[in-house]
């Protein structure tokens, strides 16, 4: 059989192991565990993506909180410099399904979602705003928290969602030296103080004049992206961008 022939029966192959495991471990949707006919992600049935909440301008161009109307400006916080970071975006608002996938991801560990996650993303189109990053710092959760819950969502977002910068993810610079009570426990008031002093740099020199990119899986009231991006400022690097896969748009928490 010549080279071209056996090349051409990959993808044939491909598609026979792919129909294999569909048969083996249908796909189910991961917002209401419908059977899907497919299981490339979005493992999403229309249903679920017709309720996803894709962030959409116009928004504050500072912390990319979405507005209800008009064209994109800075928002009352911006205008004040209330942000240690130069600017945020966000792909989904933090409603369902996103909501529930990402409760999913940190209280069950089911890392499967974050591959559905990553699709949204690209779907969404946010990453596109991105200036390209020198360093890309996951949000680090403390060793304890690490050890409990044996991985960092923010590490698995950052890998899924910039494939192309993979190289570029430097998780040990920025660390979390106190362990803090969860944030989502806490008010608006209360979340600023839980993170006081809570991070730390590991290098400032490989971090001075870069162009970084901080990445978490949330955006509620900014106090943790914000409280990461005051202690890198530290550093003096030449911009810091932070890209969270949701924003929570409660006015309640901001
Ligand atoms: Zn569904
Ligand atoms: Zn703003």
């Amino acid at each position: 059989m010549s080279i071209t022939q056996k090349l051409g029966r990959i993808p044939l192959i491909q598609g026979t192991l792919e129909a294999l495991q569909d048969l083996l471990f249908p796909p189910y949707c991961l917002g209401c565990q419908r059977r899907l006919d497919h299981s490339r992600p979005p493992l999403l049935c229309a249903d679920c993506c017709q309720a996803l909440s894709f962030i959409t301008p116009p928004y504050c161009l500072g912390c990319g909180l979405p507005f209800a109307g008009g064209s994109s400006h800075l928002c009352g916080l911006c205008l004040q410099h209330h942000y240690a970071f130069d600017r945020a975006c966000s792909a989904l608002a933090y409603t369902p399904p996103v909501s529930s996938l990402l409760l999913a991801l940190k209280f069950s560990g089911q890392t499967t979602v974050v591959a559905t996650l990553a699709a949204l993303v690209r779907e969404s189109g946010a990453c596109t705003l991105l200036h390209p990053p020198d360093l890309i710092l996951p949000v680090p959760l403390h060793r304890l928290r690490l050890r409990e819950r044996g991985f960092n969502q923010a590490m698995l977002l950052s890998r899924h969602c910039f494939p192309q910068w993979r190289n570029r993810i430097a998780p040990e610079l920025l660390q979390r030296v106190r362990a803090t009570r969860p944030q989502s426990q806490l008010s608006g008031r209360q979340r600023r103080s839980n993170l006081k002093g809570s991070f730390q740099l590991k290098s400032s020199s490989a971090l001075r004049g870069k162009h970084l990119l901080l990445v978490d899986d949330v955006f509620t009231s900014g106090s943790t992206v914000n409280e990461c991006a005051k202690t890198l400022r530290r550093a003096k690097p030449a911009a810091i961008e932070v890209f969270t896969l949701s924003r929570s748009l409660d006015k309640g928490q901001s």
